[in-house]
């Protein structure tokens, strides 16, 4: 019988590279909880109509993406294939409103489409975002705004550019709406079959086609900013102006649109040159209708979600994957010697030492060369004398120092051992 593997569009995510997904996960969390944002986790499946109402039928999200199965109870249910409607479920469902002022909170994990798999495209992908609930003024949008900068400034990412627009509120962007499907009819024939289909449904996104013909037409497509009301000019001039203050570079692109209804004023994206077609890496703006939608009290707000692969395949493209190596190597051989190994391995793991046993049961030769190769900074040797003796050989492998002493007093040098390694991290983490 042969082996299985993997489905298409999802992948393993090896030792090799789980180092920068650590990196990424603890950045972000840092930097997100010096802004006093909490973590939350929600459930990876819902119910489909949560979907359906909170991301819209008429997206290509909910129309063609989505991961929809019966379960035993013939419930419909649906892999959440992003965060901000299940997020805003649990808000509503918590009662986190009636902590007031605003809810800060952010998120991580694996969200599902069925989308056509490519470099940077997987059915199965993970997202870091964040939601910013309850604040209707220009300062909250460009806060997260300058979150979703800070962390990929942090990571070492910097050539990104980031794009804002403003769709308005409900009432421009009727307006828009009409004037911007008056034109597409002209052009009705030489648009792609999407958007001709989304003609009726969802005019908007068709500013957001990838197609060459489409891309031609949108060029003198009606540009949005011209149909801003007073108030969505103010809040678009104030969020440029107090991105300005926070020397944050940033271009209009009026062409970058959330088709529906309870997307509001900003909409940002950033992106890279370095990532072939699949160019954004977070995208995002404000929701201001979006929780009325789904059944709470009208409730503004605002958040992002940056993709996590490609965020890694940029960082893959300017540094190497932080590596985990011992800080111990422990060789032994002969069975009473493998069982001190392994006891002398747990008191070292609980006083805090990174610690390697070797399980090899190989010879002595094999067991050291792949000490060198660990690049841990001592090893521990016990072989049948020194099992017998209840002593140990302890090698500093950097300078090749060597010295015997038993297992007794070995124990209570633990501490001073560890100090030894930090002192000696200290002088070469310069060096690197
Ligand atoms: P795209 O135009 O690339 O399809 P989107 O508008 O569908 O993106 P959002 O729903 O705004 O994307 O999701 C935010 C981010 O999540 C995207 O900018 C991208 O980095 C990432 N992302 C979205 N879909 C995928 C996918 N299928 N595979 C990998 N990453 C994805
Ligand atoms: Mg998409």
């Amino acid at each position: 019988m042969g082996t299985i593997s993997t489905l298409p569009g999802t992948r393993d995510i090896l030792p090799e590279e789980i180092g920068y997904w650590q990196y990424v996960e603890a950045a972000t969390a840092k930097i997100l909880g010096r802004a006093m944002y909490y973590e939350i986790r929600s459930p990876i499946f819902e119910n489909t109509s949560l979907f359906e109402r909170g991301i819209g039928e008429a997206t290509d999200v909910v129309s063609k993406e989505m991961y929809t199965f019966s379960d035993r109870s013939d419930r419909s249910i649906t892999l959440r294939p992003e965060g901000t409607a299940g997020i805003v479920r649990a808000y509503l469902q918590n009662n986190l409103y009636a902590l007031g002022g605003v809810q800060r909170l952010w998120y991580s994990g694996p969200m599902f489409r069925y989308e056509r798999p490519q470099a940077g495209r997987q059915r199965q992908f993970h997202q870091i975002g964040l939601e910013l609930i309850g604040s209707r003024g220009p300062r909250a949008d460009v806060e997260v705004i300058a979150l979703a900068t800070d962390i990929l400034k942090f990571l070492g990412l910097k050539k990104l550019k980031l794009n804002i627009n403003s769709i308005g509120d409900q009432y421009d962007r009727k307006l828009y709406r009409e004037a911007l499907t008056n034109y597409f009819l002209s052009y009705k024939d030489e648009l792609d079959i999407d958007s001709q289909n989304r003609l009726s449904k969802n005019p908007l996104r068709i500013l957001d086609s990838k197609n060459e013909k489409t891309k031609e037409i949108n060029k003198n497509a009606p540009n949005i900013l011209n149909f801003l009301g007073k108030e969505s000019q103010k809040h678009f001039d104030e969020v440029q102006q107090l991105l300005t203050d926070l020397d944050i570079d940033y271009h209009i692109n009026p062409c970058l649109v959330r088709g529906l209804d309870y997307y509001t004023h900003t909409a940002f994206e950033i992106q890279s040159d370095n990532l072939g077609s699949q160019s954004t890496v977070c995208g995002g703006g404000r929701y201001d209708h979006l929780i009325e939608e789904l059944g709470g009290t009208s409730t503004p707000a605002v958040g992002w979600a940056i993709g996590v692969e490609r965020l890694i395949i940029l960082l893959k493209q300017i540094r190497c994957s932080p590596e985990h190596t011992p800080d111990i190597y422990i060789v032994s051989k002969g069975q009473k010697a493998e069982s001190i190994g392994l006891y002398l391995a747990q008191r070292m793991r609980s006083a805090e030492l990174v610690v390697e046993l070797d399980m090899s049961g190989s010879n002595f030769g094999k067991q050291f060369k792949r000490a060198d190769r660990s690049k841990a900074y001592v090893c521990i040797v016990i072989g049948e004398e020194e099992a017998k003796n209840s002593t140990l050989q302890l090698k500093w492998l950097y300078t090749k120092e060597q010295s015997s002493m038993t297992q007794s007093d070995f124990l209570h040098y633990i501490e001073e051992l560890k100090k030894q390694i930090n002192q000696y991290k200290k002088v070469t983490s310069g060096l690197t």
